[in-house]
């Protein structure tokens, strides 16, 4: 293995911070991979089952390098970073921990700006901003972008459509027959916009309740949990968990496109390689899933909030997932790869527009 230093010269890593307070049982480590395009932002998991604390350095910097390659493509000026407080997530004094959290990622002056992500909620962002302002996914009425999951939703159809017309030769998902995994925060607005623009829906979820909701109120068909990746449709879409596409569901698979908003999609990245030549159109959820965090670091650039120009970016996805493809043929790459590749050459073009300083 590795020691950590190799692990950070192999991947670029710029800077881990280790925090700790003995008193408040407080433990954290906080990964700057690039801030070659703006501040390194991602969010702060909260997280004990780590075999090691070694696991707990690797899973911060691995997010962190994550967060470089999404806002890389998405055309958004921040780096990738990213914050692991290792501790119970159902802890429930948060208030000294969130704050103490603050303080140092204050100390950071900026470089780093953190956010909601898995075991953390928006009520312990509120106490990281009782110490700094370098928080995003905040709720509205502290100058937040509040609910993102629509924005999110949204993204993911901009995405869809881009390969729809890659597939089908054009936008429309009229009539498309689309099997939706996951009915949560993302699932449920992209089931309404699902429904909206004409498509045929089935649906799942392990949460009986909301299936039933989503059947009552749109006509979708409902399908068991693990039936979900046998429905004969034209698209699937994830929106529950990570490491759907495997060697168990690419044998089962009838859609001809996989776009949908879980995160880490591929089980291992040959999934990939093996979805191009089964010639099925796989959208990077990265590329795809990126909304809501457009959305929410919007507000960052220029002009405070306007949730206009927020939205009209998030539209953009469909120009991003169209330059994925234009990569992908152009250099002969599953669209995995191509994607990480726009990514690399948006940070290396604006490395070299960074050179030049103002005035002479
Ligand atoms: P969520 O927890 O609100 O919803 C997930 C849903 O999936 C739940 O309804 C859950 O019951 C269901 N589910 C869990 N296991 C399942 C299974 N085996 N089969 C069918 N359904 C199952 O989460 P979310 O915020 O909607 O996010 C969905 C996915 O999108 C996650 O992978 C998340 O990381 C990713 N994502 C979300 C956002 C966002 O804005 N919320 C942004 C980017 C990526």
């Amino acid at each position: 293995m590795d020691s950590i230093f190799e692990y950070m010269q192999r991947y670029d890593f710029e800077n881990l911070f280790f925090c700790q307070d003995k008193a408040l049982d407080f433990k954290a480590v906080i990964a700057i991979h690039d801030t070659t395009l703006g501040p390194a932002t991602g969010g702060c998991r909260m997280w004990q089952d780590y075999p090691s604390e070694r696991d707990a350095v690797e899973d911060a910097l691995r997010l962190a390098r994550g967060m470089t390659y999404k806002y890389a493509a998405a055309g958004v000026n921040l780096g990738g970073g990213k914050a692991v407080i290792i501790g119970d997530p159902k802890r429930t004094d948060r208030e000294p921990i969130f704050r103490a959290l603050g303080k140092f990622i204050n100390r950071l002056g900026g470089k780093y700006i953190t956010g909601e992500d898995v075991g953390t909620t928006l009520q312990d962002m509120e106490y990281i901003r009782m110490e700094t302002e370098h928080v995003v996914t905040l709720p509205t009425y502290l100058g937040g972008a509040g609910d993102i999951a629509p924005m999110t939703a949204l993204g993911t159809i901009r995405a869809m459509q881009a390969c729809c017309n890659r597939i089908y030769g054009s936008d429309s998902l009229d009539g498309k027959h689309v099997a939706v995994q996951g009915l949560g925060a993302v699932g449920h607005n992209m089931i309404e916009l699902l429904h909206e623009l004409g498509a045929r829906l089935t649906v799942t979820d392990i949460d009986p309740a909301k299936v039933e909701a989503m059947t009552a109120r749109f006509g979708a068909s409902a399908v068991e949990p693990d039936a979900i990746y046998d429905v004969d449709c034209d698209i699937f879409c994830p929106c529950a968990l990570g490491k759907v596409i495997n060697d168990d569901s690419l044998k089962r698979l009838k859609c001809k496109i996989i776009c949908g908003s879980a995160n880490n999609q591929l089980a291992e990245e040959h999934h990939g390689d093996q979805l191009e030549k089964m010639g099925l159109v796989y959208a990077p959820d990265y590329i795809a899933n990126a909304g809501g965090t457009i959305y929410d670091t919007d507000r960052l650039g220029v002009g405070g909030v306007s949730h206009e120009r927020g939205k009209a970016r998030v539209t953009r996805i469909y120009d991003n997932m169209q330059r994925v493809f234009d990569i992908a043929d152009r250099d002969q790459l599953p669209t995995y790869q191509a994607a990480d590749r726009m990514a690399e050459e948006r940070i290396r073009q604006i490395a070299e527009v960074k050179k030049y300083t103002d005035g002479f």
